[in-house]
């Protein structure tokens, strides 16, 4: 039975130190997991921006658009109006040929020739005279029509380059798109790693807990072994526990009890190693019992804490003061000041965190108060 209860208690001590190794590991893992999601949360602004900016320049290349395609219809309008002008003076110009050569062939005919194709002397000039003045008019309308086709012609070299101008306006607002498209892309990537990160530190913070939860489990069935063992001996040998002093004097209520409960800052279920006993600030904190201080200083979550080892063998661990007045290797007796009430570590608010350790295995102060 004895060889039983020292293995048990080698268990104990081994699962202990799982545990808090578990405790700082798991610790560690939710302040990942928490720059994760701030990493993400900056991201996803930062995508969202890029976002707006596409669809702005979205809207300009779509407005460009349509500008190119009316300069486009006004182009065509414009080569139909040249066209149509070409026709104009081509026509002109056949006919006013028709009548040079018509003029050239009748003096060329030679005097008698006209008079005869003439029915009088005064008929042939007035004929020479009316083609003449046909002539000029015709000269004059191809100029005007010259002139209103240049016109329109500069009129398309100026669409023509508006046009220009407007597609290279086009090609640098898809050129801007494309690099913003392509930062987008690169924060979408970096997104999808933190993504898959997240997941990851979830899914090992849960194998933690749960593995957590079942150390806990196996060192509650050996407590109850021991303690149960304990009982016995008590009895056999006939001998008293022994009651240690109330480490917080004048301040008796216990905010948190030993045992499960909800972590007030980790916010999950988590065993409670010993007793919370609010107090104020710089309230002083006694010794349990005569004994010998182990340690005096910080120690992680603990914040600053004092640790006795009692002439029975029972350690005493004072957590989260706010100072320490006992070092290493000092002698105290039961109801010495030791400490100062403070917030020190992880701690929501001044208080004394009270663990009595048997072999090494934490144990219900109450139970010796
Ligand atoms: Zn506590």
């Amino acid at each position: 039975m004895k060889k039983i209860t020292s293995i048990i208690t080698v268990c104990v001590l081994l699962s202990s130190t799982g545990y808090i190794y578990a405790e700082n590991n798991q610790q560690d893992l939710n302040n990942k997991l928490s720059e994760n999601r701030e990493e993400q949360g900056t991201l996803d602004k930062q995508i969202g921006s890029l976002d707006s900016k596409i669809a702005e320049i979205e809207k300009n290349i779509e407005s460009s658009n349509d500008e190119i395609n009316k300069l486009d219809e006004e182009v065509e309008d414009t080569k139909a109006e040249i066209q149509e002008l070409e026709g104009k003076i081509s026509e002109n110009e056949e006919a006013l040929g028709k009548r040079l050569k018509a003029i050239n062939s009748n003096y060329s005919m030679g005097f008698v020739k006209v008079i005869l194709s003439s029915s009088s002397l005064s008929d042939f000039f007035n004929n020479i005279y009316i083609v003449k003045q046909v002539v000029d008019q015709d000269k004059v309308l191809l100029k005007e029509l010259d002139v209103n086709k240049s016109e329109i012609e500069t009129k398309e070299k100026q669409l023509e380059d508006k046009k220009v101008k407007q597609e290279e306006l086009k090609m640098a607002l898809e050129k801007d798109n494309q690099m913003i498209e392509s930062d987008k892309a690169e924060l979408e990537g970096l997104k999808d790693k933190l993504t898959k990160e997240e997941d990851d530190l979830e899914s090992e913070i849960s194998k933690l807990a749960a593995e957590a939860a079942a150390k806990l489990a196996a060192e509650k069935a050996a407590q109850d072994a021991q303690n149960s063992q304990n009982s016995q001996n008590n009895n056999e040998t006939g001998a008293v526990i022994s009651s240690g002093s109330w480490p917080v004097p004048g301040y008796s209520r216990v905010s948190s009890p030993y045992g499960y409960r909800n972590h007030p800052i980790l916010n999950r279920q988590e065993f409670h190693t010993g007793i919370d006993i609010p107090a104020p600030q710089g309230t002083p904190v006694t010794s349990f019992d005569d004994g010998k201080v182990i340690f005096s200083g910080v120690k992680g979550g603990y914040g600053n804490t004092i640790m006795i080892q009692h002439d029975d063998g029972k350690v005493t661990l004072y957590a989260h003061n706010s100072a320490l007045t006992a070092s290493v290797g000092d002698r105290v007796q039961k109801g010495q000041v030791v400490a100062k009430i403070g917030s020190t570590g992880m701690s929501t608010g001044p208080h004394l965190h009270f663990e009595i350790r048997i072999n090494g295995s934490h144990t219900n102060p109450m139970n010796y108060l």
